[in-house]
């Protein structure tokens, strides 16, 4: 789908008309940061919350409200004549739209998507509203801690894929001349995020979904390290156990679905991320 490419500086009708449009028939990813924010505002544990208003196990909001816009159903957080429930907690996606962010080569750019202003389909009104700088929306949307929680689960995701590498390059698994990681690697990148859960112990997903964490916006930093501490030092703890090949096999593919499967809460493209994994590991010696 075509892009159109933003700058900071461009002037677009940004005013929010408050109809709640997009609130309806969107998808709306989320990370475990943004899904304890939401828990906060509603006043209810993480896992309750993932239990209660998410599916693919806590990293999409459902949209199984009421009917509305273009016949379609609205997010489990909107409420019929007014609005977003937990609106201070609103994920990055809520606050960004109708931006779209995307990290290419370590930078950051925003964009559009479409040909049109995306809210012209059912918010023409927005026209002759006050244009804003797409700087100026950002910052009303206090959209900068939200990506700062973005970037720090892309970095996660990183540090997954580089656990299933040194399984299969740094143990005897890629020498045996296995060629099965790298292929369930391949069909892992073009599964269904609900169908990747199959490949993760539910105590990973949970781990990575629903940490037992406190939330504040103010203590981001202290909640991703946590959150990246318990997870790294519980996958440490498995990966020390005296392990045969098979069962190397098995904990990479394990790692190699949560990273994709983190991937994909962030909004990545979890295909172009595992062919580019399986071009590394097979410059440095595994087989296909
Ligand atoms: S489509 Fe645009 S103008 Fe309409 S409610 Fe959404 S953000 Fe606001
Ligand atoms: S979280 Fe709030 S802003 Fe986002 S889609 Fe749901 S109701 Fe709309």
């Amino acid at each position: 789908m075509n892009r159109v490419s933003l700058h900071l500086s461009d002037q677009l009708p940004l005013t929010c008309s408050r109809k709640g449009t997009c609130c309806h028939g969107n998808q709306v990813l989320i990370n475990p940061w943004e899904l304890a924010s939401l828990a906060n505002e509603k006043k209810i544990s993480s896992r309750d919350f993932r239990d209660q208003y998410c599916d693919i196990n806590g990293i999409r909001l459902l949209f199984n409200g009421v009917v509305g816009f273009n016949n379609q159903k609205s997010c489990s957080q909107y409420i019929e004549n007014k609005g977003c429930s937990v609106h201070n907690g609103r994920p990055l996606a809520c606050r960004l739209f109708p931006i779209g962010r995307q990290i290419q080569e370590n930078k950051s750019s925003y964009f559009f998507q479409g040909t049109n202003f995306p809210c012209l389909n059912g918010c023409p009104e927005v026209t002759e509203l006050p244009l804003l700088s797409v700087e100026d929306y950002l910052k009303g949307q206090n959209t900068q801690i939200f990506e700062e929680a973005q970037d720090a689960y892309l970095e996660l995701v990183q540090n997954l894929a580089d656990y299933a590498f040194i399984l299969l390059l740094d143990t005897e698994l890629a020498k045996s001349g296995d060629v099965l990681t790298l292929q369930t690697w391949r069909k892992l990148g073009s599964l269904s995020p609900n169908e990747m859960t199959n490949y993760i112990p539910q105590e990973w997903i949970d781990l990575y979904t629903i940490p037992e964490l406190s939330f504040s916006e103010n203590t981001l930093s202290t909640f991703i390290q946590h959150h990246f501490e318990s997870i790294y030092s519980t996958i440490q703890l498995q990966l020390e156990q005296p392990l045969t090949i098979d069962q190397i096999r098995t904990k990479a593919i394990e790692l190699m679905a949560l990273a994709l499967f983190a991937a994909h809460s962030i909004g990545a493209s979890t295909k172009d991320l595992v062919e580019m994994w399986i071009e590394t590991a097979k410059q440095n010696g595994a087989n296909d």
